[in-house]
């Protein structure tokens, strides 16, 4: 008797000021579970959600992805509120646990490292392959002229490969991700911000007392200034938070 896989159920979904948003202890074993399937994950957080709010466009996007991902203190303050237990998964973790087992694969796969300033996906695409000589990571910089970018989504579509990583900050890598998707249908597709920097070594995550905390954002802001008109929208997602 034929019998069929088990699938690990699809992550419950929950609403997070209207956006969607799913909790697991264990993306990856979801992920896992769908290879091939073509897949566009999100990771949320606060500052994305109220941009969100204004922008019915992302908004849009939100609501069509396949996987959306709490990355950020606020979206987790928010869960907690409504007693929901979940924990943190930063965009730049999850990205880090997919290369991982695509490079741990018997089978050859191949990766697009999309974004960054020129060099600096190719240094990240250069440490992974170091640890992983079986993978075939394309790299190219996120700042490409508008004949650049046809060509490149040529190439994608060459390639077909496993798992791109955007890096072109949010929305900018929502709306070229949804722009994009249908060039390599079997893909998984993440926008990741700025992990290629952290993996080039050009920028510092916080460290690991500051992220147990819940401050990493407060690290980002000492680290990059100009963000704080950006992070003003966060005491009035704490403040929404509060209401049912
Ligand atoms: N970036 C890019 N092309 C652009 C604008 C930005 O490749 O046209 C890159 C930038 O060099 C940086 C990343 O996008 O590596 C944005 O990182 P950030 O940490 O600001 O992302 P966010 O906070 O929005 O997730």
């Amino acid at each position: 008797m034929l019998t069929q896989p088990i699938l690990p159920a699809p992550p419950e979904r929950v609403s997070v000021l209207g956006l969607p948003l799913h909790l697991s202890p264990d993306y990856a074993q979801w992920w896992r579970s769908r290879p091939q399937a073509g897949t566009h994950i999100i990771t949320l957080n606060a500052e994305m959600a109220m941009l969100a709010e204004r922008t019915p466009e992302l908004a849009q996007i939100l609501h069509r992805a396949d996987l959306i991902v709490p990355d950020g203190a606020g979206v987790i303050f928010y869960l907690r509120l409504r007693r929901k237990k979940q924990r943190r998964c930063p965009g730049i973790e999850l990205a880090a646990q997919l290369i991982e087992e695509l490079g741990r694969d018997p089978q050859p796969r191949t990766l697009v490292f999309f974004g960054a300033a020129p060099g600096v996906a190719d240094t990240a695409a250069q440490r992974w392959r170091s640890r992983f000589p079986r993978l075939t990571i394309h790299a190219q910089h996120g700042y490409l002229n508008p004949q650049e970018q046809g060509d490149f989504a040529q190439q994608l579509a060459q390639w077909q490969p496993d798992l791109i990583l955007v890096g072109l900050g949010v929305p900018r890598q929502e709306y070229w991700i949804t722009q994009h998707r249908h060039y390599c249908p079997h893909a998984t597709w993440i926008g990741i911000g700025g992990s290629f920097d952290i993996w080039a070594g050009t920028k510092q995550r916080a460290p690991r007392w500051l992220r147990e905390n819940h401050l990493e954002w407060l690290y980002r802001l000492y680290q990059e200034p100009w963000r704080w008109r950006r992070m003003l929208v966060l005491p009035h997602f704490a403040w929404r938070s509060l209401w049912p």
